[in-house]
């Protein structure tokens, strides 16, 4: 399986490869032919399959807009329908999977890319002596950024849970900031040229559905908790990142409220997460980064993984403040 962040340097290779498990006969029709029906794997009612499918999908044959596609590695999204591509993460007690869905209305393609899945994606953050975070430079980018200079304001949802905000906002402000134990200040200098502002509360909770789907967006960046009672069990957090092009036009992040426990000050219970490192894990993804691979960088904030009572995400590695760098300028 290809790796998403490489996948978008060669998408000539992308054009070339095929997710399908089973030779389906029915890939795409060649140019200029009528598509007389759609292929059977287009024709299943509900959730898609995106194994039953080739990895670029020509909207004349089957056009996926507003259909749910579930990725093989349980990841599942709604392809938007208005025009914008999506990028979904999950964070997992033991890894981290994605899925991206690129919709190229011109080209009248669909391209679908996964990332992880049941087993983990990094491997846990003590198997073997990783890198000094002050000194791993190492970071990976996603698709799309923010205006450089611009404010993601958002707004905050408590769930039922009540998750507390300031344990949001923290993880938010940690990743903007560039908050780290590197420095004698408490952070990097300077800071990349991105800003945040909450925005109030919302009664509307982020647009991932209880399946930790990415739904349909409502043009409103919302974070916070949410039940999602038919996700797998090892799913703590869902982050949707809605774009255009290369520029980023809406994110939506959920914490799991159903069967897992959260942390935010004081003694940790064993078996909870700290509410602020996996925000500003989620925080990276909202701003543009994606995940670093490997043990060697797994004390970087956007390695693919958390264990419970760490808060060592919160605090960010050089790799995270380069990427920050790259992708924004110096504020
Ligand atoms: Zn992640």
């Amino acid at each position: 399986m290809h790796g998403f962040s490489r996948a978008a340097r060669a998408t000539s290779a992308l054009a070339a490869a095929c997710a399908c498990t089973a030779a389906t006969g029915a890939i795409t029709a060649p140019p200029g032919a009528a598509a007389a029906r759609p292929p059977a794997w287009c024709e299943t009612g509900g959730t898609l399959s995106a194994r039953a499918m080739p990895q670029k999908v020509r909207i004349a044959d089957c056009d996926l807009r507003g259909r749910a596609i579930r990725g093989p590695n349980g990841l599942t999204a709604v392809v938007p329908a208005d025009g914008t591509s999506l990028v979904a993460h999950s964070l997992r007690t033991r890894g981290a999977s994605g899925l991206r869905i690129l919709v190229d209305e011109q080209a009248g393609e669909i391209t679908i890319t996964t990332r992880g899945g049941r087993v983990p994606e990094g491997r846990p953050r003590t198997s073997r002596a990783p890198q000094d975070a002050c000194k791993d430079g190492t970071y990976e980018s996603e698709p799309s950024t923010w205006p450089k200079g611009g404010t993601v304001r958002w707004r905050y949802h408590a769930g039922r849970a009540r998750l507390p905000r300031t344990a949001v906002a923290k993880g938010v402000a940690n990743m903007v900031n560039a908050n780290t134990d590197c420095t004698d200040e408490g952070r990097f200098t300077p800071p990349p040229d991105i800003g945040e502002r909450y925005s109030g509360e919302s009664a509307t909770g982020p647009n991932v559905t209880r399946d930790a789907a990415c739904g349909t967006r409502d043009r409103v960046n919302t974070f916070g908790g949410k039940a999602m009672t038919g996700a797998e069990s090892d799913v703590l957090a869902a982050t949707c990142i809605w774009f255009v092009g290369k520029r980023t036009v809406e994110t939506d992040m959920a914490l799991q409220e159903h069967g897992k426990r959260w942390w935010s000050g004081g003694l940790c219970i064993p078996g909870s997460y700290s509410i602020e490192a996996v925000v500003t894990h989620e925080m990276g993804h909202v701003l543009g980064l994606a995940h670093v691979e490997g043990a060697e960088h797994a004390n970087l904030t956007m390695a693919p993984a958390v264990a419970a009572c760490d808060n060592g995400l919160a605090t960010l590695g050089k790799g995270d403040y380069d990427g920050l760098i790259s992708l924004y300028g110096p504020r």
